[in-house]
């Protein structure tokens, strides 16, 4: 039985995918579950790809939701690995999703367009990788298409997001010409053969570099110009180094095209002998093993009205440690209360199923009757362990709220609470103010729309919006903090947050850096971790 518990959480690999809009994730992601045989034929995704179109589209997507646009994990075999990928939105004003399913990865994979190399969004995303120093790999996307020079990226890589990097192959042929990859561990070379527009697998040919083979398949050309960039290579570049990379301190980076699947295999299989199964997690009682008998996982995700028909809420569970098996009780840690998880799902690919048991690294959702917060930690016995909190991510916009009709306001009130609560938008009170004057903050402005529509349809109230021009926040560190005595700019706003902290609004960095000065004993953090 143990046995067979290890080698489950071993096989593990959960990553979440992450990329700027359009530099091929959905594509990506669908590639790997061809692979992985959990699809036929690509192109089968598409009710994920209409996530990330306009707010109206999302509306219409909520109205007919079925699961197969909320699915939250991709779970499929490849290899003996059990895989689990994370799904993230597609749209980036809905990123503080993905940057709250990066706390429950194990990896990352990050999409490149190698026409517009490290993108804005890029760079927030993998901030929030680097702060959880989880592996990171990349995959240089479009490689069919005209790009910039491979050595020009992996110097992006280095000085825009300062990572070191290390190109586990090399692209055979650029600018439309791409033929295939060189693999730099095993100094083999592989050939792609034209597929089906990238419906199906595509067949290649592997080989030793120096086999004539290649000579003839690529030309004269294109061979001896690979055979000089791989001396070029092997001369500048530092040394592979694994524990670097399972540190997140160097990127493995793998060149390909997402579209004509040149490339996904190698980069697959690569990339699941590097990366991690499911590995010890802090807590407020140390490191927990995942080889630990003891179930515990924690909350990373909750989402509302899965179901239009009954109003439910899921909440999404990572596993951490322990086997997990339908039925089995549980202690609510925050709340010091025993419960029953007793409709477990697991949300694969095109439906959800009751799950019978599930391992560290997978995804579970059980119904939500209220009880769950963004963070909490659950756990079979009575270690009272709490796992470490989610951080709350900076908003990038904000706005006042009123209920348009006044008599509403407790039913605005219970909506704001509850959308707050599922961590869709972030509210803050006026200090001295309190409720009677609310301010949202968002780090998508699709979310306000999304909060606008659900306030409506949902809790049957109305409300009116009037934007604010802060663009920045800070959490305010200060002992004695006295809001009479902190001292601010003419162009910020001093608000509090959920739990009553302290909190600075800003329109530009040029007040935050004011403020900061006029406060020196006041430490400001983009992020305020929950503890
Ligand atoms: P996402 O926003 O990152 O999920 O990007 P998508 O996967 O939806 O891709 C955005 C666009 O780029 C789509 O039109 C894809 O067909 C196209 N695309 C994705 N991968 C490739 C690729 O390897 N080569 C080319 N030429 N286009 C690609």
């Amino acid at each position: 039985m143990q046995e067979q518990f290890l080698q489950q959480v071993r096989r593990r690999r959960s990553f979440a995918i992450i990329s700027h809009p359009d530099a091929g994730k959905t594509t990506l992601t669908e590639k790997l579950l061809l692979y992985g045989g959990a699809i036929r034929l690509a192109g089968s995704v598409k009710s994920r790809r209409a996530q990330k179109h306009a707010v109206s589209d999302w509306m219409e997507i909520e109205k007919q939701r079925g699961i197969s646009v909320t699915s939250s994990v991709l779970q499929f075999d490849y290899n003996g690995y059990c895989i689990n990928i994370l799904d993230t939105p597609g749209h980036q004003d809905f990123s503080e999703d993905t940057y709250r399913t990066l706390m429950a990865a194990d990896s990352a994979v990050m999409v490149i367009d190698c026409a517009k190399g490290v993108e804005e969004q890029t760079k927030k995303l993998f901030r929030v990788c680097k702060m959880r120093g989880i592996p990171i790999f990349t995959f240089v996307n479009k490689l069919d298409r005209a790009g910039k020079d491979p050595f020009e990226l992996m110097e992006e890589l280095e000085s825009v997001l300062g990572i070191q990097s290390y190109p586990m192959n090399w692209p055979i042929g650029t600018d439309g010409n791409f033929k295939g990859v060189y693999n730099r561990i095993k100094s083999q070379i592989e050939v792609f053969n034209e597929g089906k527009h990238g419906q199906s697998i595509v067949e290649s040919v592997i080989g030793d570099v120096k086999d004539e083979v290649f000579k003839d398949l690529l030309g004269e050309n294109l061979h001896h110009q690979l055979m000089e960039e791989i001396e070029l290579l092997d001369g500048a570049g530092d040394d592979f180094n694994l524990n670097k990379v399972l540190k997140g301190e160097l990127t493995p980076v793998f060149f390909g095209s997402a579209m004509t699947n040149f490339g996904v295999r190698p980069f697959l299989e690569s990339f699941l002998e590097m990366t991690t199964p499911p590995m010890a997690r802090m807590s407020n009682r140390g490191e927990i093993d995942p080889e630990s008998n003891n179930f515990t996982g924690f909350i990373f995700k909750i989402q509302a009205n899965m179901n239009p028909a009954h109003r439910d809420r899921i909440a999404f569970i990572r596993i951490c440690s322990g086997k997990f098996e339908k039925g089995m009780n549980v202690n609510h840690v925050r709340l010091n209360k025993a419960i029953k998880l007793a409709q477990p799902q697991q949300f694969l690919a095109q439906d959800r199923a009751v799950v019978e048991e599930a391992y560290p690294g997978d995804i579970i959702g059980v119904h939500d009757p209220g009880i769950f917060n963004i963070g909490d930690t659950l756990c079979q016995d009575n270690s009272k362990i709490q796992y470490e909190g989610i951080p709350v991510f900076a908003p990038e916009h904000f706005a006042r709220v009123y209920a348009k009709d006044s008599m509403k306001r407790k039913q605005f009130i219970k909506g704001i609470e509850q959308i707050s609560e599922e961590g869709a938008i972030q509210v803050y009170k006026r200090p001295f103010v309190g409720v009677e004057e609310l301010i949202v903050g968002v780090v998508g402005v699709l979310q306000f729309e999304v909060l606008q529509y659900r306030l409506e349809k949902e809790y049957g109230v109305e409300i009116k919006m009037q934007t604010l021009p802060y663009r920045f926040i800070r959490w305010v560190e200060q002992d004695n903090f006295d809001y009479d005595r902190f001292s601010l700019t003419m162009d910020s706003l001093i608000v509090q947050d959920k739990e009553e902290k302290p909190v600075v609004l800003f329109e530009n960095e040029w007040s935050i850096q004011k403020v900061e000065e006029r406060n020196k004993s006041a430490i400001m953090r983009s992020i305020s971790r929950k503890d």
